[in-house]
């Protein structure tokens, strides 16, 4: 039977990855977005396609339909577009997940949601495992991201618990690569810009801080696993290791120093004359962070199969074909 799937968000980086993934398992795909950070661009080439729906739509107003799966990644990701309405950026989070949450009640769909690595804020414990409750500052200027994504995450414990709704998390890290969009802000679409249009490459900080980058397909790959697995094996791996929700991380453990990533985007694009210049360190900008991935090795058998040099090849290569 064909699955019917809702992306929440689907107009975005990873949604529209996301959504031809599911067209090509044979899945009827409808994405809902409110266009504030997404692009029809991403999904252009989706829309002909009779098992593909565009639906534009706020996730914070309440919604209907019969999906066996619902998707949530409705919610702006990168600092400078979460902080510009950064109550709009909470009320996202949170009302979104209630909204998903109550359909997935009431129509018994499965539920994914995208929750981030931003959830243990600037880390005391390195890497991080899914059991560290992290260092937040709850009044922050990247606060609205990070409470609104905890608090995403106990209503998905809660309506769990409480109501036995099928939800499995996972908290992603620094994921990049195509459709990204070119204005996004985060660090490697600035770069790949930078350096492509002969701008200075600009490291906030001294550049010393570090990130461990995925590229999308093994994030992909590893939601397709994750949802395809069956609740009693969910449950039962999850009770086995005392641990509450089925939450884990995936990323890519390669970790590397944001210094290293411009040198890396310079590497790549030899005839580029850009500089790297210091720029001031945002508010609260986590200094450590690598993902522990023992669980969704165990779980899933997954593992990151793309290196960033070669993810960064792709990155590129697309982002030639829009600069
Ligand atoms: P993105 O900004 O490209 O995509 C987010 C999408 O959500 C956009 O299409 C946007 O228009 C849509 N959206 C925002 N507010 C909405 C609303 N109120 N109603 C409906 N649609 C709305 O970002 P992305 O990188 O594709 O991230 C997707 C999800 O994954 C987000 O929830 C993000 O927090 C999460 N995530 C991403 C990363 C990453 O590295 N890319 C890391 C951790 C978590
Ligand atoms: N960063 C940078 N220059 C930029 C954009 C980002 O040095 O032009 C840094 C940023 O301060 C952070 C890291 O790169 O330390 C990753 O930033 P991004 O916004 O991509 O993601 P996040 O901070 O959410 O991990």
């Amino acid at each position: 039977m064909t699955q019917k799937s809702l992306i929440t968000g689907g107009a975005g980086f990873l949604g529209s990855h996301l959504a031809r993934q599911l067209l090509v398992d044979g899945h009827e795909v409808t994405v809902m977005d409110n266009l504030f950070t997404g692009t029809k661009a991403n999904i252009y080439d989706l829309l002909d396609n009779p098992r593909f729906t565009f639906m534009l739509h706020d996730v914070t107003q309440p919604f209907w339909g019969q999906f066996d799966a619902i998707y949530n990644l409705a919610c702006p990701a990168s600092p400078i577009h979460y902080q510009r309405n950064p109550v709009e950026t909470i009320k996202t989070s949170f009302l979104g997940m209630m909204n998903v949450l109550e359909l997935a009640l009431k129509t018994k769909a499965r539920v994914f949601h995208t929750s981030t690595s931003e959830i243990y804020g600037d880390p005391e414990v390195h890497p991080q495992p899914e059991g560290y409750w992290g260092n937040v500052n709850t009044v922050g200027t990247r606060s609205c991201y990070d409470e609104g994504k905890r608090a995403a995450e106990t209503l998905c414990a809660d309506y769990a618990r409480e109501y036995g709704v099928d939800v499995r998390l996972i908290r992603i890290f620094n994921t990049y690569g195509p459709n990204m969009h070119p204005q996004d802000g985060r660090v490697i679409s600035n770069f790949i810009m930078q350096a492509l249009g002969q701008r200075d490459i600009t490291l906030y900080g001294d550049g010393s801080q570090t990130r461990s980058f995925q590229y999308v397909d093994d994030l992909i790959r590893a939601i397709r696993l994750f949802m395809g697995l069956a609740p009693e094996r969910v449950r039962g791996f999850f009770a086995e290791r005392k641990l509450g929700v089925p939450v884990i991380n995936v990323g890519n453990p390669d970790e590397y120093t944001i210094r290293q990533l411009a040198e890396e985007t310079l590497r790549q694009l030899p005839e580029s004359k850009s500089r790297l210049v210091l720029a001031p360190l945002p508010q609260d900008d986590p200094r450590r962070r690598k993902p522990d991935i023992t669980l969704a090795r165990e779980l899933l058998g997954w593992a990151p199969k793309v290196p960033l040099s070669e993810g960064l090849a792709r990155t590129i290569a697309y982002f030639r074909t829009i600069a």
